[in-house]
């Protein structure tokens, strides 16, 4: 990698302000999930014992820029409003927004973070109870060598997500230098996230050691994969990753696709599907892809048989009676939710036979137990998978790995999702584009 990271840069004494991903999982003012705090730590705890003064930002969730002056909705709210009488539409606006105002500074707020980093890190943590504001520029200021301050959820400020140049050298008002240790957000280009740098506002940018090994393990996996090189790819919709299907046949030997997504591959190779989950404008594409896999000499696995139900389960985790056809035998009343006794065992030899493998999306309706045998059957053949790269590329994959006690044998699960899929894409993330270039 051609980034410079911290160790590349001499921070003693200096106020570092690190972009992390705290967007925790949180219940009842709980965090259910520490996975992202552990994540943060190693570059956290590098930077206070090299002497520096760390401030620390992220966001948490979604929420309305409770902080700024224009508060704003959310898809939903906005289209709930539209669908008012005109006469009625300022009257629902304001309650939607005193209602995010009275909600959101206690279930969006970071101070459970700081709470827990404290904790980790011998009381030297202390938060901040806004971002550009008094009580950040206190703590700030009052910082000594070795502490860390953690500012308030940054989407609190429209600023954030609008890259506003005036938030921008606000945030960079705290900082001789950046850190983007943030993975989960480094494809966005928000103001943390790319904005302070893009404008020349700090001068010094490196990544942390999260960036740093998912980009080690992940882009070099890519660029220069020890071969046999197999990906898996599952999830909903085709629509969603068609470049990462086009780019990962560019770079695979054997491309594997499950899930939902595979119903509109079987359609456009003849099949009918049932109810299954469809792209009807996407079968050409799908045609397109399965010549180009032929052309390129590369191995496009799909579903041979697949477990099928009369409708969706209602809710998700419904008990569900299912039973397993070929492809070839799908009832229309039907709807395939899983793959089969015998894609799985397919698919697990091409994946045991492989030196890497990456994977992004189930196999099928996983949250229900009884449509979850496809992916804990991919999980469980990387797992077995000798001497091979395994890479999980965030996301639900990864929840499934983590739950089924798998993560350990894994190489590496990434903490980004949305990130890893843009990688996978072949896109330079704008979180690692602006970042300082080694000598
Ligand atoms: P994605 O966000 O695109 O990775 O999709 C994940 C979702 O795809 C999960 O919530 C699964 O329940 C869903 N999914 C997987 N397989 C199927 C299927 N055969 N039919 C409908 N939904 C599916």
């Amino acid at each position: 990698m051609n980034k410079k990271s911290v160790t590349d840069v001499d921070v003693k004494g200096k106020r570092v302000l690190v972009r992390c991903d705290f967007n925790v999982p949180m219940k009842d003012g709980k965090i259910t999930d520490e996975n992202r705090i552990m994540g943060a730590l190693p570059t956290i705890k590098y930077l206070m014992e090299h002497g520096a003064k760390v401030v620390l930002c992220s966001h948490m969730g979604k929420p309305h820029n409770i902080f700024d002056e224009k508060v704003k909705l959310n898809k939903k709210e906005k289209k709930a409003v539209e669908a008012l009488p005109e006469s009625e539409r300022e009257k629902a606006t304001a309650e939607y927004i005193e209602k995010a105002k009275k909600s959101e500074p206690t279930k969006l707020t970071l101070k459970p973070v700081a709470d827990r980093l404290n904790q980790l890190l011998d009381n030297k943590v202390t938060f901040a109870s806004d971002v550009i504001g008094p009580d950040a520029e206190k703590k700030v200021a009052a910082l000594k060598e070795g502490e860390c301050v953690l500012l308030e959820n940054l989407r609190f400020y429209a600023g954030e997500e609008g890259r506003d140049l005036e938030f921008c050298k606000k945030l960079a008002s705290y900082c001789d230098i950046y850190v983007n240790d943030a993975f989960g957000t480094a494809h966005r280009s928000h103001a943390s996230t790319a904005a302070i740098v893009e404008y020349g506002l700090v001068k010094t940018a490196v990544c942390g050691f999260l960036i740093q090994k998912e980009l080690e393990v992940m882009a070099d996996s890519l660029e220069n994969p020890v071969r046999p090189f197999v990906a898996v790819l599952g999830g909903a919709k085709v629509a969603d990753k068609l470049n990462v299907i086009s780019n990962l046949l560019n770079k695979c030997d054997t491309l594997i696709i499950g899930g939902g997504m595979a119903y509109t591959f079987l359609k456009a190779e003849g099949y009918e599907i049932g109810k299954s989950l469809v792209d009807d404008e996407k079968l050409g594409y799908c045609k397109d892809m399965m010549q180009k896999a032929k052309d390129m000499g590369k191995k496009l696995l799909l579903p041979v048989d697949t477990v099928i139900a009369k409708d969706f389960p209602n809710p998700i985790d419904a008990e569900i009676e299912v039973k397993t056809v070929k492809v070839s035998e799908i009832p229309a009343d039907m709807e395939g939710l899983d793959i089969g006794e015998a894609s799985r065992k397919l698919f697990a030899d091409a994946i045991k036979g492989a030196k890497t493998v990456i994977w992004n999306g189930p196999m099928g309706v996983f949250e229900n137990p009884t449509l979850a045998k496809g992916t804990i059957a991919i999980a469980e053949a990387m797992a077995e998978a000798k001497g091979a790269t395994t890479i999980i590329g965030g996301g639900d994959s990864a929840a499934a790995v983590q739950q089924l006690g798998f993560a350990d044998k894994m190489t590496h699960i990434s903490t980004g999702g949305g990130a890893s899929l843009e990688l996978f894409e072949g896109k330079v993330l704008p979180g690692i584009a602006c970042l300082n270039d080694k000598d």
